[in-house]
């Protein structure tokens, strides 16, 4: 496994490989979410190539740019383990310029749900994504596929649109969300739990549990669906649960196989997401 830092290094690096190139972007702190994809990366495509950079421009004041794990070592052990060819490990210099021009998440899409949360946050993750995927496919005339999970249902959405807005030439492959045997989705950001407030975290996956059981009861509005899971989620603080379609329009009644229903909630200082399709 090669490890790159410089943005010119992997360019030269990207013209001698021949063959279908399955790109996952990443900060690091790798679990077996992060590997999920990296296996289906794998099994699809000639070369793979991860990315492992704790974007700053993503994290809005106040948040923890700062504290975010960083695993360099035990992260470059799990992708020379899991066969991969390129592990890119930028350096901030060699990623941002000074003014830059800016990438702005659409208007609606954008700015709801998690963006109303963290206004600013989905310009940063398109703006690294894009950049990424020039440096990455630069010079490719072959296929060039990129592997999102589902866990960041939003993210995944807004980057698809991106890559229809912008015409550019990258398969997105949506992953499914993996999670701990006790239901918990896997987060680079658990590691902040204290057991007592893993046990609390618990309640968001058991309340999508349960709305899913009620979905296969048929009861498909948002209203009797939310009550159920605000008392499931109880001990926690809940920022949202909503239901939207597959292109992230709000809904109030569950469309079969075109739905996704969100929760973001808080416990202690820790912020969680998590989302089932339906
Ligand atoms: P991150 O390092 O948090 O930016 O995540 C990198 C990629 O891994 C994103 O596409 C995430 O959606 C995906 N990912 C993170 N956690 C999971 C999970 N539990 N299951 C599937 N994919 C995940």
């Amino acid at each position: 496994m090669l490890v790159v830092n410089l943005v010119e290094e992997l360019k030269e690096k990207i013209k001698e490989l021949n063959g279908s190139i399955g790109f996952v972007p990443t900060m690091g702190a790798l679990h077996e979410g992060h590997l999920s994809l990296i296996k289906k990366a794998r099994d699809e495509n000639d070369i793979v190539i991860v990315s492992i950079f704790v974007n700053p421009t993503q994290f809005l004041e106040g948040e923890d740019l700062d504290k975010y794990p960083r695993r360099e070592k035990a992260d470059k052990k799990i992708c020379k383990l899991a066969n991969v060819d390129i592990l890119f490990m930028p350096t901030i210099n060699s990623i941002y310029n000074r003014d830059e021009l800016r990438i702005e998440a659409p208007a609606i899409r954008g700015f709801i749900l998690e963006g109303a949360k963290r206004a600013g946050h989905f310009d940063g993750v398109l703006q690294i994504v894009m950049k990424l995927f020039n440096i990455v496919s630069f010079n490719k005339p072959e296929k060039f596929r990129a592997y999102f999970g589902k866990k960041d249902a939003q993210q995944l959405t807004l980057i698809t649109q991106m890559v229809k807005d912008y015409f550019i030439n990258v398969e997105i492959i949506p992953c499914d969300i993996i999670r701990d045997s006790d239901g918990l989705a896997l987060s680079s950001r658990n590691v902040y739990l204290t057991k007592d407030e893993r046990l609390k975290a618990l309640s968001i996956s058991r309340s999508l549990k349960r709305a899913s059981k009620l979905v296969m009861q048929n009861i498909l509005d948002k209203k009797s669906i939310e009550k159920e899971m605000r008392e499931i989620m109880r001990d926690i603080e809940i920022e949202y649960i909503a239901i939207v379609d597959r292109e992230f329009n709000s809904i109030d009644k569950i469309e079969l196989k075109n739905s996704i229903l969100l929760v973001a909630g808080k416990v202690g200082n820790t912020r969680l997401i998590d989302n089932i399709w339906i």
